[in-house]
């Protein structure tokens, strides 16, 4: 059998919310740990390799940052530009689910393919977007511009699993949003797996202890266990969150003043 195609990853820091707590972040809590500092970023990744620019998540803009309390640190355009990613590139956007926080830009990629499973599509067109308790992690403006995306054709739904190149597919694991998907990409060091909000932080999967906004709890849990099945080791599965993303990675030299790491070479620390 021949090996897969290889890329390289990229995450790109766009926001962070510094004074977060644990309480914010993790559902089960003890009383001595409750108000621990858990500081949280946000981010988009980049895949690609001499044929390919796939982009995963395209990330928010700055009012809806400041909105929701969040620091926001640069356009997650501007970021990608800096790795020199213009949106033109852009082969594929995978969606991972359309929280206000991951599906923000998606109309300056403009030449892409956009792909988003079906149960978040349908998810977002429902009746549970009256409801400002669950609408309030969406923006309209964002599900607006994938029904636009949609009828020029470009856009393509998925359920379960699928592959969107050689060596890079989706797979719909539910849990945090009715059609959360994470990414599996093959690299030099082998599998990874773009966890997204499957995982927000490492301690949410390490500890089995889940970050508190969930769509299905089962789904959830059971979403851990297929990140860990998909991925070479746990070393290969990476939170959506996690500033230990920056810490744990080698930085992109020279850009974006630590913002970026390679998450296809090895961990710089454990
Ligand atoms: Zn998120």
């Amino acid at each position: 059998m021949t090996n897969p195609d290889t890329y390289e990853i990229h995450a790109v820091r766009y926001a962070t919310s510094p004074d977060r707590k644990r309480f914010h972040n993790c559902l089960h809590c003890a009383t001595a740990d409750v108000h621990d500092a858990m500081p949280m970023d946000f981010y988009v990744w980049v895949i690609r390799n001499a044929e390919r620019t796939i982009v995963v998540d395209t990330g928010s803009r700055e009012w809806k940052c400041k909105q929701r309390g969040h620091v926001f640190i640069r356009s997650p355009v501007e970021g990608l530009a800096a790795l020199d990613v213009s949106p033109e590139q852009a082969d594929d956007v995978i969606v991972t689910h359309l929280h206000w926080d991951h599906a923000g830009n998606i109309d300056a990629f403009d030449r892409a393919q956009v792909h988003l499973t079906h149960a978040e599509m349908r998810n977002v067109t429902s009746q549970d977007m009256a409801d400002p308790t669950i609408n309030a992690f969406f923006l309209a403006d964002d599900v607006c511009t994938v029904v636009r995306r949609l009828f020029e054709g470009r856009v393509s739904f998925s359920s379960g699993d699928r592959d969107i190149a050689p060596g890079v597919s989706v797979h719909e694991v539910g849990g945090h949003s009715a059609g959360m998907q994470v990414v599996r990409v093959y690299t030099r060091r082998g599998w990874v797996v773009l966890a997204s909000d499957a995982t927000h932080f490492y301690a949410n999967y390490r500890d089995r202890n889940p970050f508190p906004v969930l769509f299905n709890f089962q789904d959830m849990v059971t979403g851990w266990d297929r990140c860990l099945e998909l991925a070479d080791s746990p070393d290969h599965v990476v939170p959506g969150h996690d500033p230990a993303v920056l810490r744990r990675y080698p930085p992109v030299s020279g850009t974006l003043d630590g913002d970026a790491v390679r998450l296809d070479l090895d961990p710089i620390s454990a």
